[in-house]
């Protein structure tokens, strides 16, 4: 998809240049959010709006424009590369800056947005993945939404390794979250998953299923679980803005619900599917 965001204007991606001096690209200083765009709508955007403003605000990124004039300029790029089902990009980096004369606030920053297409196909879709474990080697700001994901890219990369994907981070004992989404167990009938704290990112995803959960009388706690938990737990799920909500049918060798996604996740993922449903048909986006 050729016509990308390039801070107020829409330009062919071949014709985007990013100084090699830009601080995201040297040092990962800077915030973005993905989103997925249904028949043309994006889905649930004033959550990752909110979320892309208290990103910015932690990094003290000032935006140049309003986070309307944002969401107006995103929903343009759909228009423009006349995207019907894919993931919105989007992201703000703090720009170049001479090093020895770096004040935060001072640097403008480069806005920059794409899109591509992916076709929901809900006959394709993989009833569940396997995951691996990985030590959560991550900074102790994972709430901020921001280019420095090394941390969890060797995490998915070693998920890759073995074909399995996503892997499921855990400081010591404790789970956090996954390379790039949350983590939930079910255990007696009730769901489980990391707090938001500065451990995670609080995924949208994440926020939406604990609603559709408290919509569905499906009780929830919202507190720290163990390795050993996890590892016997009656389900296991993730959710992303990607994923959705995914069930987890191995965790490195050890079989979750005998390889079969659980009752409570398939009851998710009805009501989550039931929801795109209504966003297709909905008039205003
Ligand atoms: N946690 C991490 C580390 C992520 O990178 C992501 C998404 O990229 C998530 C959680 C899920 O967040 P969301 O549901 O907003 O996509």
């Amino acid at each position: 998809m050729a016509t990308i965001l390039y801070q107020d204007q829409f330009i062919d991606r071949t014709q985007a240049k990013v100084d090699i001096e830009d601080r995201g690209y040297q040092f990962g200083d800077g915030i973005y959010e993905a989103m997925m765009v249904y028949s043309g709508k994006i889905f649930l955007l004033e959550p990752h709006l909110k979320r892309l403003e208290r990103s910015a605000r932690e990094l003290s990124l000032t935006l140049p424009y309003s986070i309307e004039h944002l969401a107006d300029n995103i929903k343009k790029l759909i228009e423009l590369n006349q995207l019907e089902d894919g993931v919105v990009y989007f992201q703000i980096t703090r720009g170049a800056a001479p090093r020895q004369h770096f004040f935060p606030e001072h640097t403008p920053p480069v806005i920059t947005g794409s899109v591509s297409s992916k076709v929901r196909d809900l006959s394709k879709r993989p009833k569940g993945i396997k995951a691996v474990l990985a030590e959560d080697i991550r900074w102790l700001r994972c709430d901020i939404k921001t280019l420095n994901l090394l941390g969890n890219v060797l995490a998915k990369q070693k998920a890759h390794s073995v074909s399995a994907g996503e892997a499921i981070l855990h400081r010591g004992e404790t789970v956090t979250e996954g390379s790039s989404s949350n983590v939930f167990i079910a255990k007696a009938g009730e769901l489980v998953t990391h707090p938001a704290d500065h451990l995670i990112l609080n995924g949208i995803t994440r926020l939406f299923v604990l609603d559709l959960a408290k919509q569905l009388d499906i009780p929830v706690s919202e507190r720290e679980f163990t390795l050993e938990e996890l590892l016997h737990a009656d389900e296991v799920f993730i959710t992303s803005t990607s994923n959705e909500v995914k069930p987890v049918l191995q965790i490195d060798d050890q079989l979750i619900n005998a390889g079969e996604p659980g009752a409570l996740s398939k009851k998710l993922i009805a009501a989550f599917d039931a929801e795109v449903e209504r966003i297709r048909t909905q008039t205003v986006s």
